[in-house]
């Protein structure tokens, strides 16, 4: 019998927990030819999320709790979950139902037809803010472009692996990490199924949009190298311009022939900005890079758990790496 895990990040989630579980335990049911195992990561919720889930984890041994430190984000208690998780093929969704749990089934059912990623696609989301939508869409519109890894728009978190990609992904060391793009990055067998999203059942969205936006910026500089480009393109581009404008400068103050009255001066100036600008920019770049260079560098544990629930000990050694 094949072990199936599901894999929940939680962060200030203590009123969808036990809807969550029950929904979950319901559908499940139809699905008896597997085993199953719920593994929530409690990501530091500063609410009563973590006793829902011992509570969750006393009434059911096939719920288990890993409990970090502090708060890591999503992309890290997603990455925890599939550390842990011992399962022939680990599903990951998220706590607030906006994942349906009712989409189980078709899942396994691809999975059992031989895909090795079967990704999910959010066709329509009610009431998804004007800003985020417009965000992700001209995120994945800018990631189609400067990145060679291929990203599918509207592709969520929801997504079960197999086994085999889980053991390559545990291999996989970096920190600035986003989930999705990482899986896609692998390429194997992946096949799409397509859900309807729901709207926020409780409590608010724990994305804030700084948090959105640092996953981007994360995720342009963790898969494309293009802004390192860019800045050169740009110095390219102002070298360019700002060449002949010089010569033309040159030009009219030794031969005086045009009516421009341009002093030589006033140019100087204004390529002296502009290269200002350049240089600018181009350390701004760098310093994206460096910043991850940084990270890497430390080799800091990627997450602390202070406890685990229902886990066996030793599971949990040396995987924050
Ligand atoms: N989440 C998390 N850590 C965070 C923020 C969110 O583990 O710092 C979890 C959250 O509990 C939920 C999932 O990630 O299970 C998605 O979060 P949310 O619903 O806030 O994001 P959105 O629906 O906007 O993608
Ligand atoms: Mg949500």
């Amino acid at each position: 019998m094949s072990l199936i895990s599901l894999v929940v990040p939680v962060f200030r989630e203590e009123r969808n927990l036990a809807r969550f579980y029950a929904k979950v335990q319901e559908v499940v049911q139809g699905l008896p030819d597997y085993q199953w195992e719920f593994l929530f990561v409690n990501d530091g919720s500063p609410d009563n999320s973590l006793l829902e889930l011992i509570k969750l984890s006393e009434q059911d041994p096939r719920v288990k709790v890993i409990d970090f430190s502090r708060n890591f984000g999503k992309e890290i208690a997603l990455s925890a979950g599939v550390h842990h998780a011992k399962g022939d093929a680990v599903i990951t969704l998220d706590a607030d139902l906006q994942h349906p749990p009712d989409l189980i089934p078709s899942l396994v059912a691809q999975w059992e037809q031989g895909a090795e990623i079967v990704a999910t696609i959010r066709i329509q989301s009610i009431k998804q803010a004007f800003l985020r939508k417009l965000g992700s869409t001209l995120f994945y519109w800018l990631m189609a472009r400067i990145s060679k890894v291929e990203m599918v728009n509207k592709t969520t978190d929801y997504r079960l692996i197999d086994k085999k990609i889980v053991k390559r992904f545990n291999c996989m060391t970096e920190r600035s990490r986003m989930y999705r793009g990482m899986i896609d990055w692998m390429g194997y067998k992946k096949v799409y199924v397509e859900f309807v999203a729901d709207p926020r059942d409780e409590g608010v969205a724990g994305y804030s949009y700084r948090k959105l936006i640092d996953l981007a910026i994360n995720s342009i500089t963790s898969f494309s190298v293009f802004p390192l480009k860019l800045a050169a393109y740009l110095g390219l581009v102002i070298t360019g311009v700002s060449t002949p404008l010089l010569a033309l400068a040159l030009f009219d103050f030794i031969f005086k022939i045009t009516a421009l009255n341009v002093t030589p001066s006033a140019i100087i100036v204004l390529a002296n900005m502009l290269l200002n600008g350049v240089v600018l920019m181009c350390l701004g770049f760098i310093a994206l890079y460096i910043g991850n260079i940084h990270d890497e560098v430390t080799n800091r544990p990627l997450y602390l758990v202070k406890n685990t629930y229902n886990l066996e000990p030793g599971e949990m050694e040396s995987l924050g790496r």
